[in-house]
């Protein structure tokens, strides 16, 4: 299979019973706002070239963002704050990302998320979470002869992704290493691989200044040095 493939496999999957009526039932009813669009309403493949160098890995489609546009990190404020920090150190074409027709290019660098539709309440639970593994391990499996740093934001996805790493291929310390922004680790095993952590781009993180552009541009700046890009 190529990455390809796995993308327009995933977007047919209807594993999670409790997921797949919030997705679909967002995309029925939309927010006031969006109410001339046709909702994605589906899951959410990765974006971004297929032998991408860093991979960037969230948590999961926003219910009006991705759930929307069908594009990941696209049409919500979460997607607006990553990517200018990825426009600001030279990974993206433009600062916006609005609409999967909006020309934006991703340079060496590939967005994705452990769990692949929009949760209720941006919370999946740990069944959720491991049910969608499979197609972040496939994801990463064909990504893994060009990958050299992975980017995570939040908890959530640190705490989904070294699993994930270590079933196929990556030795992952035990215990686990701890989630922060600015954590970094290098993994051995199928290639040297440089996890770091950062605060989720959510908007309670950036309006409570928690996450300021400047810790994030830091973050995606040594992600783009160790990734040789
Ligand atoms: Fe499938 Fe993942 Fe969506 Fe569950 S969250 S239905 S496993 S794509």
């Amino acid at each position: 299979d190529t990455l390809p493939d796995l993308d327009a496999a995933v977007t047919s999957c209807r594993a999670c019973p409790r997921l797949v009526a919030w997705r679909e039932e967002v995309a029925a009813t939309k927010r006031a706002a969006f109410r001339d669009w046709t909702y994605w309403g589906r899951p959410v493949p990765g974006f971004g070239p297929a032998d991408a160098a860093l991979g960037i890995v969230g948590l999961a489609p926003a219910a009006h963002g991705a759930n929307r546009t069908g594009r990941m990190f696209t049409g919500d404020p979460s997607g607006d704050f990553l990517v200018k920090a990825l426009y600001d150190v030279g990974l993206a074409s433009q600062p916006t990302s609005t609409h999967p027709g909006d020309g934006l290019e991703l340079r060496g660098t590939r967005m994705t998320a452990p769990v692949r539709c929009a949760p209720p309440q941006n919370k999946p639970t740990p069944s959720e979470r491991d049910t969608c593994r499979t197609w972040l391990e496939a994801e990463l499996d064909l990504l893994a002869p060009t990958l050299r740093t992975v980017v995570v934001l939040g908890a959530f996805g640190w705490q989904a992704l070294l699993p994930v790493l270590g079933r196929i291929g990556w030795v992952v310390p035990s215990p686990r290493p701890v989630f922060g922004h600015g954590a970094e680790l290098v993994l051995s095993g199928r290639s040297e691989l440089r996890v770091l952590g950062s605060y989720h781009v959510s908007q309670r993180n950036v309006q409570t200044g928690r996450l300021t552009p400047a810790m994030l541009r830091s973050v995606l700046t040594r992600a783009g040095d160790t990734a040789g890009l």
